[in-house]
Parts: structure tokens; C-alpha cells; sequence
């Protein structure tokens, strides 16, 4: 796909740029370009086409007030990031995975396919003009958001006949700021992110906004993250807010729930599972209910507990709190496997470890 080009006039100083990659934090400032391809269904809404990709200079949307992603939130979104290596080259790890996911998503949304060639030129579009803007930090990279709206102007409840793609980046640091230190994870039983046939298995953005009052409740009680449980058993674990969840077991066995049509298909996990099969160890993905994890930490048979997800990377999980009881311990310090797999995961991403499966991508 060919992309026309139109460079920003004002673009961030040097100085601003060096200022904000000194300290980027995470999602907080965005490069000084983004990629944008437009598509239009056909007659009567049959068919459709993508037209009009470009890269245009950052700054706002001019969308009309009635477009159905202000109402109905038509929405998905992927995110991944771009590592700087030791040589200045530009790399990100499975694109094909994300572009794969958006259109999973996108089928779920009645979002229009978008071809997976299109989606990583996309990236690496961005990545070529906004290139100084991929930070060369020790776990810093550029993180890439890829987006699809349905911007047609109509207030009847279907499927939008316009809709919009973009990617926009944003340099980042550690998603939970610091040093990585185990995090305390809240556990709710208000509150539910996906049911049976919903969208618990796409990126659309209502899955975030409907976790949000959760998430407010975990911080009121001092935890980073919230996990969510099977909305049908509500002892079975599924995944947090914005990662999926792994345990590995006193005889270094990992587990992490099974994917049920309810929990996002992160990359990283999938990634994780090879890494640990390549190790040799056993790996079950299954029902695991919030009992086995009480009774697995006092008996000492689960050993570590992390998360994983592309912002995060892999985090160890000290406790889980739910108002009634805390599971594990608050001085934990992150296990031996997790920060294993952690360090091997990272090496492939930033080019220190050889990438023998093929994962990375040149941008
Ligand atoms: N679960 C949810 C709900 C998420 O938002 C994410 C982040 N995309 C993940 C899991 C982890 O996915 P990935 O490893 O692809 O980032």
C-alpha cells in the first residue's frame, strides 16, 4: 500500500524531544506523526475499500459529533512496541500476531479486515519518520497503538459504512514506573469485563472502559491491577485489566488460564508459553479457580505468580487482595522463573538473546 506523506511544520524541538525521552513514563507524549488509512463500504453498505493511507502530522481528529464511535462505541485497538537495538536498528516483535488479532477483533466488531502487510507498513512507516523518537534506555522503547473507529456520521444502531484506521506512538518507559517490584493485584467479584459470547477475546476499547470502575476500586485499595474472574464461575481466574496472568509451580510447572472465548489472546503469553516449552518445562493452560491459588501458596506448591502483557512485559505478583483475605506476601520478591523468562523475553525483543523462532521484525 502506498502512503502519501505530509511532514508536520511543527514538529517537537530537539530540546522538547530529549526532555521527554529523558523521563517518557508511559503514554503520556506522542511522536510528531501518525499513519492514518481511511475506508468506505460499498453500495449499500456491501463491500468496502481502503483508500487515502497517509501519514499526517499529530494532532487532533476533526470527527462530526453524530460518528458512531462517539455512540457505540465501534472501536478496536492493538498494542505493541518498537525496540532500539545496540546498532541504532529498529525492530518490533510479532507484528503478524497483532495485525492477525486486530482483524480477530475487528470480525467481532463488524469492524471491515484489514490486510496484515498493510498494518506492519503502517508501523513502519511511523517508526521511518518518527524515527528519533524510539528511545535507547535500558527498557524503553516506542510504544505503537494502532487503531480502527467507525467515523461514519449516523445515529441508527449498525455497522458504520466509513471508518478509520491510525497509529499513533508514544515513547515509553516502565509501565509501573520504578524499579519492577512485585505488584499487589485487587480481585474483584463486583464486577465482571467479559460474559459468553461478548468481547472478552477482542481489543475494543468498551472491554476497558466497562473494567475501569474496578480498577478504581483496586487502587482505593492499594493495587496496581484488578483481576478479573469467569463471570459464570466466579472462582475461576481469567485475566487482569490489561494482562494476562501465569503461575509456575513448586515442581516448575507453568499455568495460566485457558483461553475460554472470554480472555484476550496476548502475545506475550503466547510468547511465554513457547519460551517455557523451549525450556523444557510442562505447560497447562486450563481452569484454575481462585482456591487452588489460596491453598497453592500456603502449601508453598505455587512458587511465583506474574503478569504479562506487551506494557508490562512480564511483572511478578506479590498478593492478591479482596477486602476479606490477602493471598501471598507483601515483602514477596520476584521468583526465580519469572525473572528467567523475563530476562530471555526482553534479550529476544532488544537483540541480546538470539530470536530462533523469527518473532522480530525489521522496521
Ligand atoms: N489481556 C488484556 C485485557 C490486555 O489488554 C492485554 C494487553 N494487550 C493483554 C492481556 C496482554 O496482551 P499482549 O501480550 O498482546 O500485550
Amino acid at each position: 500500500m502506498e502512503f502519501n506523506q505530509q511532514q508536520s511544520q511543527h514538529p517537537k524541538s530537539a530540546e522538547e524531544r530529549a526532555a521527554i525521552l529523558a523521563n517518557p513514563g508511559f503514554g503520556d507524549y506522542f511522536t510528531d506523526h501518525t499513519a492514518v488509512i481511511d475506508w468506505t463500504a460499498g453500495e449499500n453498505g456491501v463491500g468496502g475499500q481502503w483508500h487515502d493511507a497517509r501519514i499526517e502530522p499529530y494532532g487532533p481528529i476533526a470527527l462530526d459529533p453524530a460518528a458512531s464511535v462517539l455512540h457505540y462505541g465501534q472501536e478496536i485497538f492493538e498494542g505493541l512496541k518498537a525496540y532500539r537495538h545496540a546498532d541504532g536498528s529498529v525492530w518490533t516483535f510479532r507484528p503478524y500476531a497483532n495485525a492477525a488479532r486486530l482483524n480477530k477483533s475487528a470480525a467481532r466488531l463488524a469492524l471491515p479486515q484489514l490486510d496484515q502487510d498493510a498494518f506492519v507498513e503502517s508501523l513502519r512507516r511511523i517508526v521511518a519518520i518518527d524515527q528519533q523518537w524510539v528511545p535507547t534506555g535500558d527498557g524503553e522503547a516506542l510504544y505503537l497503538r494502532p487503531f480502527m473507529i467507525a467515523t461514519e456520521a449516523f445515529l441508527g444502531v449498525r455497522a458504520a459504512r466509513k471508518v478509520s484506521y491510525r497509529v499513533i506512538a508514544s515513547p515509553a518507559g516502565n509501565y509501573f514506573g520504578g524499579e519492577l517490584k512485585p505488584v499487589g493485584i485487587w480481585v474483584t467479584h463486583a464486577y465482571a469485563r467479559a460474559g459468553r459470547g461478548g468481547t472478552g477475546a477482542a481489543k475494543c476499547g468498551g472491554n476497558y472502559a466497562a473494567s475501569l470502575i474496578a480498577q478504581l476500586e483496586a487502587e482505593e485499595n492499594g493495587c496496581k491491577q484488578v483481576l478479573f474472574l469467569d463471570p459464570f464461575n466466579n472462582e475461576a481466574v481469567e485475566e487482569l485489566g490489561g494482562m494476562n496472568v501465569f503461575f509456575v509451580t513448586s515442581a516448575g510447572k507453568l499455568m495460566t488460564p485457558a483461553l475460554t472465548g472470554t480472555i484476550l489472546e496476548g502475545v506475550t503469553r503466547s510468547s511465554i508459553i513457547q519460551l517455557a516449552k523451549d525450556r523444557g518445562m510442562e505447560v497447562e493452560e486450563r481452569t484454575i479457580t481462585l482456591d487452588e491459588w489460596r491453598q497453592g501458596i500456603a502449601s508453598g506448591d505455587i512458587a511465583e505468580v506474574f503478569a504479562c502483557g506487551t506494557a508490562a512485559v512480564i511483572t511478578p505478583i506479590g498478593l492478591l487482595k479482596n477486602g476479606e483475605e490477602t493471598i501471598g506476601d507483601p515483602d514477596a520478591v520476584a521468583g526465580e522463573v519469572t525473572m528467567a523468562l523475563r530476562a530471555e523475553l526482553l534479550g529476544i525483543q532488544t537483540g541480546t538473546v538470539e530470536d530462533r523462532h523469527g518473532w522480530l521484525e525489521r522496521l
